[in-house]
């Protein structure tokens, strides 16, 4: 069977265990004589999933008690629009740091709701770094400071989190939920889509301290009030059944690999391995400034743009899949979420090195 080192950013890699378990069980889930996707949501057998899922992603994030995990659909996109219809309804007023493409949607979508203020960006240099925060760029009043903490396409990182004090810190984590350990406490709401480090598409995570729910205005509309997840413990309606039992399966895989703390190791190698090739070559280079990388999505570039396609093309041929650079960005990116092993960092490392002795000869 076929299966290749995935440098997708999203849909990206699922661990192969965690897959052939869901092959395994795929008919009859513990003997009901029926797949998951078939399962009522609101069966007994369900239940255990979904409750499963939220308790094994509680322990592994520390999530405090005060604090509600919702398994919701519609995307981190959602969310853009989510966020400002429940928490900006107090001043009406919400700082943002701008720091790529997804922070720029996330603006422009709250924007519809309230003041929304920028008070600091890397637009100035293409985003190729994270621009400092200190407490006293916020507005007090703010009824929240939003980050994107990973920048998947610029391949940037916040390394220290701002301190917002009593102001509620919110936090796109779609990229990089889960691969480091966090201190959960220090954020008042973050989200993630699930295709990146969690499981399949098609579910987002939110994790939100209660004391933010509750506050939507009356028109707003249900599905998007986090207060109706909230009650209902997310089966309000029908989630996302399956997505969510592959998030618990991979939750599993993250427990038996010795949790955040373990895979954040690993991370960290992943990153360093590559990046070490790409600072000692003399024909790759990063476009991100030293402090801000990313340890989720990599993006490096070629002197000659012309080169890209034939690297692309030639590392897939080696079952190195999806390197293309975001269309933003160009160049090359790889994305090592947690599923991807080191051995897949090192053959593209390898392969690389052919590439670039290749044609540094030919020059
Ligand atoms: C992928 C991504 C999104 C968009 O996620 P969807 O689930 O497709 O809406 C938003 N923010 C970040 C940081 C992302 O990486």
């Amino acid at each position: 069977m076929k299966r290749v080192y995935n440098f997708a950013a999203g849909p990206s890699m699922l661990p192969l265990t965690v897959l052939e378990k869901v092959q395994q069980e795929l008919l009859s889930y513990q003997d009901s004589g029926m797949s998951v996707m078939e399962l009522s949501h609101r069966s007994g057998l369900y239940t255990e999933v979904i409750r499963g899922a939220e308790q094994l992603l509680r322990d592994l994030m520390n999530i405090p008690e005060n604090y509600k995990v919702l398994f919701i659909q519609g995307g981190a996109s959602q969310q853009f629009a989510m966020i400002p219809m429940n928490l900006l309804v107090k001043s009406g007023k919400a700082d943002f740091v701008n720091t790529g493409s997804w922070s720029k949607k996330a603006i422009k979508e709250a924007k519809k709701f309230g003041e929304v203020r920028v008070i600091a960006t890397s637009e100035d240099e293409n985003f190729t770094y994270i621009p400092k925060v200190d407490s006293t760029m916020i507005d007090p009043e703010a009824d929240y400071v939003h980050i994107t903490t990973n920048n998947t396409i610029e391949g940037t990182a916040f390394r220290d989190f701002p301190d917002t004090g009593n102001v509620p810190l919110v936090a796109d984590m779609s990229s990089n939920i889960l691969s480091e350990e966090i201190d959960v406490s220090k954020f008042a709401l973050i989200y993630a889509g699930a295709q990146k480090n969690i499981g399949p598409a098609g579910l987002t995570v939110v994790i939100i301290r209660e004391d933010l729910i509750g506050h939507a205005e009356e028109t707003c509309p249900t599905m998007l009030d986090y207060k109706t997840h909230s009650e209902s413990g997310s089966l309000y309606n029908t989630p996302p059944t399956f997505a969510i039992y592959m998030a618990k399966l991979v939750f599993d895989w993250l427990s038996d690999h010795g949790g955040i703390k373990a895979m954040q190791k690993v991370n960290e190698e992943k990153a360093r391995v590559l990046y070490n090739y790409i600072d000692g070559s003399k024909f790759f280079s990063s476009p991100v400034r030293k402090d801000s990388r990313s340890i989720m999505n990599i993006p490096f570039v070629i002197p000659n743009r012309e080169l890209d396609t034939a690297f692309v093309k030639q590392a897939q041929a080696k079952g190195l899949e999806t390197l293309k650079g975001h269309r933003s960005v160009g160049g090359m990116r790889a994305s090592i979420y947690n599923a991807m092993p080191l051995e897949g960092v090192q053959a593209l490392v390898d392969f690389m090195r052919e590439f670039e002795e290749e044609h540094i000869l030919k020059k």
